[in-house]
């Protein structure tokens, strides 16, 4: 009977013991069993999300902004002075002449580290990862977007980047590719899953990160599609002979992807439903791929650049292993296959001499100044 006493008291001790801490912190104190241990632990580390890290991501309000930061898997939020960041940017406009250096590559879809590289051993950036290319234009071919994990770095540092270049007396162009279209338009397909976690943890649609009342949304609405430098344009993807009877005035061009990009896609009939297929469908500017499948020939490709009075249309979107010329060089593609994150290069123009320079800066000439041929 003592031993009986003896044991109960040690037991109520015990469970004092137990449940005073926990209900003294308000804490739910239930005890679960082995098997909700084990699910509580499988559902933890499916969804431990310690590791993840991105941002910020700046959402502008009537009165200030709200800055979210994801740090080890939480989020932390920053109320800013609505005049503390830049929240307006400027439709960028789409001619420029005389530019003496101009460099380009395209395709980064989030290989943030590669794109680096590239850039400091060609002398694009410095080790400080801060502009170094004086009064010359990088012109960033589209698709920063989809496929990799580290896009909101591309974009933040491309961003800055932007900045450091104006105030040097050059530029830096960021063309909007199929991907960003994509992004902005909800079609998030391609997106690493790494973003999907984040979209899930901020509690907001993926696109909506990007939407027209964030700083990133308005900088990437600002952007143009194609661009004339000196006497070559950029686009991401191509120019068909059809599109090219578009292109006299280049401004109008990305302002109606600017003015259609947050509306639905449609399969209307109207002249606006098929102007709107024609620059964001397949054939369109950011899609096309007509210079790599042999529907042109030599003479058709001649065709649209005097149409379009260029000397070379410079290319991403479709890869290869490196930059390469087609068309005796009126085509030049510079989409070299940065998404897998091993290898890439960049195109240079440097006082009209063309060259490909390699990931650790070797250049090799594609056109000396003066030799095109039309
Ligand atoms: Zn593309």
């Amino acid at each position: 009977m003592y031993r009986m006493i003896k044991y109960l008291t040690l037991i109520i001790l015990f469970l004092i013991n137990v449940t005073i801490p926990a209900s003294l912190d308000g804490k739910n104190n239930t005890i679960l069993s082995d098997d909700e241990q084990k699910d509580t632990f499988l559902a933890k580390s499916l969804t431990d999300n310690s590791d993840l890290n991105d941002g910020p991501y700046l959402f502008i309000h009537d009165d200030n902004l709200i800055e979210k930061t994801v740090v080890n898997g939480e989020i932390k939020t920053r109320t800013l002075d609505l005049q503390s960041k830049k929240i307006d940017f400027k439709p960028e406009k789409a001619i420029y002449k005389n530019v003496e250096q101009i460099a380009a590559l395209s395709d980064l879809h989030g290989q943030y580290e590669l794109t680096i590289k590239i850039l400091k051993n060609n002398g694009i950036i410095d080790d400080d990862l801060k502009w170094n290319f004086g009064k010359g234009h990088l012109v960033v071919v589209g698709d920063v977007f989809d496929r990799g994990d580290k896009v909101t770095e591309i974009l933040w540092f491309l961003f800055n980047l932007e900045k450091e270049a104006k105030e040097s007396g050059g530029k830096l162009h960021y063309l909007m590719g199929n991907h960003e279209y994509m992004v902005l338009r909800n079609d998030l397909r391609y997106i690493d899953e790494k973003y999907q976690k984040i979209s899930k943890l901020i509690d907001t649609p993926y696109n909506e990160l990007y939407n027209n009342q964030t700083i990133l949304g308005r900088w990437l609405r600002s952007k143009p599609t194609v661009i004339k430098i000196n006497d070559d344009l950029f686009v991401h993807a191509g120019i068909s002979k059809k599109f090219s009877t578009e292109l006299s005035n280049l401004d109008s061009v990305n302002q109606f992807f600017r003015k259609y990009l947050d509306t639905k896609k449609s399969k209307g009939k109207t002249k606006l439903d098929k102007r709107k297929r024609k620059y964001f469908g397949g054939k369109g500017p950011v899609w096309f791929r007509g210079y790599f499948n042999d529907s042109l020939n030599d003479p058709q490709v001649s065709g649209i650049l005097n149409k379009l009075k260029v000397n070379h249309i410079i290319v991403g979107h479709t890869s290869q292993k490196e930059i390469l010329p087609l068309y005796s060089n009126k085509i030049i593609a510079v989409d070299s296959s940065i998404k897998y994150g091993e290898y890439g290069e960049l195109l240079l123009i440097d006082n009209g001499s063309y060259y490909r320079c390699t990931m650790d800066g070797v250049k090799s000439i594609i056109e000396e100044a003066g030799s095109h041929k039309k």
